[in-house]
């Protein structure tokens, strides 16, 4: 499963830019079947008001069976700016933004994460949620916390991935936020920066449900919300170290809380 491929397959010219609502809705079942038609696909529908209009979006969980209590949610949203909007920072333009970093790169490194948890750690009931409706203020995830509280002893954890592609090769620095107590995983490829919560993001909507709750990112840069976040520019090695290097970290906490 190639991080490059699908990262262009979502920045391609067809999608758009992918913009909230029914047609990337309907590109993005699409495009999940293909890359994962062996597990349980279900839908979450929500609506908002933008602008005096009525969007229509989907939330896509992914998991092992149908209607899994998991302990792991994955989550990454997979819409961005289309060809511009509000959010934008390009002036007096209109182009595809096509969100490599934002999220394409999420999209991908979740998909990543879920054949290796799947393989190597099933009973957590690993689940993917593929959130929508962010740019305009985040209601998947928020529909999505409806959904979600801590029902399994001990612990519910989310994992947010959001712009994850642009690992510096020097520094190799992401940043992780989290209200849990992070484990000591050592690696030479991954130089992870640990604080508290402090971003809004697609994890908000969960920390009010006592959940574990974890942000990561390699960070914002010049083509953030720009027609310039191409896939060229993804540190792909980047991703599949930060994939090794979550599986670790993962493995090592759930191991310390057998432990407790
Ligand atoms: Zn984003």
């Amino acid at each position: 499963m190639l991080p490059q491929k699908m990262i262009a397959e979502l920045c391609d010219s067809s999608w758009v830019g992918r913009p909230t609502g029914p047609a990337t809705s309907k590109l993005f079942h699409t495009w999940v079947n293909k890359y994962k038609s062996n597990v349980s696909l279900q839908t979450q529908r929500f609506s908002y008001l933008k602008d005096g209009n009525k969007i229509f979006a989907k939330n896509f969980l992914l998991s092992s069976k149908k209607n899994a209590v998991s302990h792991l949610y994955i989550i990454a949203h997979y819409d961005h700016l289309g060809s511009g909007g509000i959010k934008s920072k390009e002036v007096n333009k209109t182009c595809i933004h096509p969100g490599a970093d934002d999220n394409a790169s999420g999209v991908a490194l979740a998909l990543m994460l879920f054949d290796s948890l799947q393989k190597n750690f099933a009973y957590l009931q690993p689940t993917i949620v593929y959130t929508s409706g962010h740019e305009d203020g985040m209601y998947g995830s928020k529909a999505l916390a409806k959904l979600i509280s801590n029902k399994l002893y001990p612990y519910t954890w989310i994992i947010n991935l959001d712009m994850v592609g642009r690992l510096d090769t020097i520094s190799k620095k992401i940043r992780v936020e989290t209200n849990i107590l992070w484990p000591d995983v050592m690696t030479d490829n991954i130089m992870p920066s640990v604080q508290q919560i402090h971003s809004v993001g697609e994890h908000s909507a969960f920390l009010q449900n006592n959940l574990w709750v974890t942000f990561i990112t390699t960070g914002s840069h010049n083509d953030y919300h720009r027609c310039t976040d191409t896939p060229d520019k993804i540190n792909i090695e980047g991703i599949e170290n930060l994939r090794n290097y979550l599986i670790a970290v993962i493995a090592q906490k759930i191991q310390t809380v057998k432990q407790e």
